[in-house]
């Protein structure tokens, strides 16, 4: 089913806020098996979001919109729908009386009567409960030209869309799409795009098999989707079978959630020794719940003193090779292993920038260090990009050569 986006609000044109919503929504429905059709940011204005559902309803089955359901003057997502299917606003009591008490708690008064534009729904639809903000969100079967649609209007704020979603409305979503398309997913670890994308497509060929791939510094997360449930799953065992070790365990979409699970079966502690990813790895880990079974503690040893004085990195190398060097950051992982007594390891030293480089050591110079158990290995990478792209591809990357050093034991 074809799904499209229209994303509201003057201030994400004006790039003031940045529009997560959509990239919720994408890898959310991607990794549900819709598929994307189009999205479009319009302004505060009827006529532009007129046009974009003129635009996007005769391509899409779906279609969202974030944005313009609050109280204020400029929220008028619920007006141009209705107008545009030919359909009736109309009060809905119960929310009235939500609105009402919700305003006596405030304890401000008389309630103004815009905050009950928020009680308006279009005749017929659904009202999703939105736990944590005043907009409900709305959920519309309707039809335009003989077609039938489906139109889901949510907030604008993160923290409210995000829940509602993953709440309210996907379980509706999945229900209806359970009915025809089924989706597979994997992950090839630390590959490239365009090469996973001519072997998925030289074993796909002109099968009805859709396919979506989302490429991080991880690696690539492969999306076959199709109305024939076995054939996507013979095609998935093969291609897993194709990629073979790369392929990430239990389905799983995260390299994170991979090594942690790789730790935990054979009853592996790990620890991190991090000088410029400032702590991204342990934090990475730690956002797992369950973390503490495999996950010791981590040093962050930005400045040589503490690389010196809390790891014990001796003073040569730090004189002779620098902190960013193969010596130091197999020093590192030695002593962090030791030191909390962890059966594996992992260590960062790198120049992330934008400052920082020098003649022989540039911008993006990272040297990653991995131990389990005996055996150790330090690579040293050259990442282009921002001092963001650079910590996250030291992060990804760390975790990939951790993971490859577990399937070596
Ligand atoms: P409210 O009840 O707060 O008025 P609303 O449904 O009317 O909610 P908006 O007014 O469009 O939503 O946006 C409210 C907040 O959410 C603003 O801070 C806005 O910047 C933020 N926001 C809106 N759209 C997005 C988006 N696509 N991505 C991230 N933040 C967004």
């Amino acid at each position: 089913m074809k799904v499209s986006v229209i994303s509201t609000g003057s201030e994400l044109l004006r790039g003031t806020t940045v529009n997560t919503n959509l990239a919720f929504l994408g890898q959310a429905l991607t990794a549900a098996g819709f598929s994307i059709e189009r999205g479009a940011i319009v302004p505060d204005s009827g006529r532009s979001m007129t046009e974009a559902l003129a635009n996007l309803v005769p391509v899409s089955d779906i279609i969202i919109t974030t944005g313009g359901l609050g109280p204020t003057s400029d929220d008028i997502t619920r007006q141009v729908v209705c107008e545009f299917f030919g359909l009736k606003l109309m009060e809905d009591p119960e929310l009235r009386k939500k609105l009402e008490a919700h305003w006596l708690c405030l304890k401000r008064g008389h309630a103004p009567e815009a905050l009950f534009s928020q009680a308006q729904v279009p005749e017929n639809a659904v009202v999703l409960e939105n736990r944590n903000g005043t907009a409900p969100g709305l959920w519309l079967n309707t039809q335009k030209n003989g077609c039938s649609k489906i139109i889901i209007l949510l907030p604008g704020p993160p923290s409210e869309l995000e829940p509602m979603f993953s709440e309210e409305v996907m379980p509706k979503l999945t229900a209806i799409a359970a009915e025809r398309t089924f989706t597979e997913h994997f992950m090839v670890a630390g590959a490239a795009e365009l090469m996973i994308q001519q072997q998925v497509e030289a074993v796909i060929g002109y099968l009805p098999v859709e396919l979506a791939y989302c490429a991080s510094a991880e690696g690539v997360r492969v999306f076959l989707t199709g109305p024939d449930r076995p054939l996507l799953k013979t095609k998935a065992a093969e291609l897993k079978k194709l990629f073979g070790i790369a392929v990430l365990a239990n389905d799983s979409l995260s390299l994170v959630e991979e090594v942690s699970f790789q730790l935990r079966s054979r009853k592996f502690t790990l620890s991190t020794a991090e000088s410029c990813t400032g702590g991204m790895i342990a934090a990475a880990i730690t956002d797992l719940a369950g973390s503490s079974d495999v996950f010791k503690g981590s040093i962050v040893a930005y400045s040589n003193e503490i690389k010196g004085k809390i790891l014990g990195i001796p003073g040569e190398i730090l004189i002779k090779h620098g902190a960013v060097s193969e010596e130091c950051v197999a020093a590192m992982v030695d002593n962090v292993c030791a030191r909390f007594d962890t059966d594996a390891g992992i260590a960062v030293s790198g120049i992330a920038g934008p400052g920082g480089a020098t003649e022989d050591k540039p911008v993006g110079l990272v040297f990653i260090g991995v131990r389990v158990k005996e055996l150790a290995e330090v690579r040293k990478f050259n990442f282009r990009g921002s001092r963001e792209t650079v910590r996250n591809r030291a992060v990804a990357n760390a975790f990939r050569m951790l993971r490859e050093l577990l399937f070596r034991q």
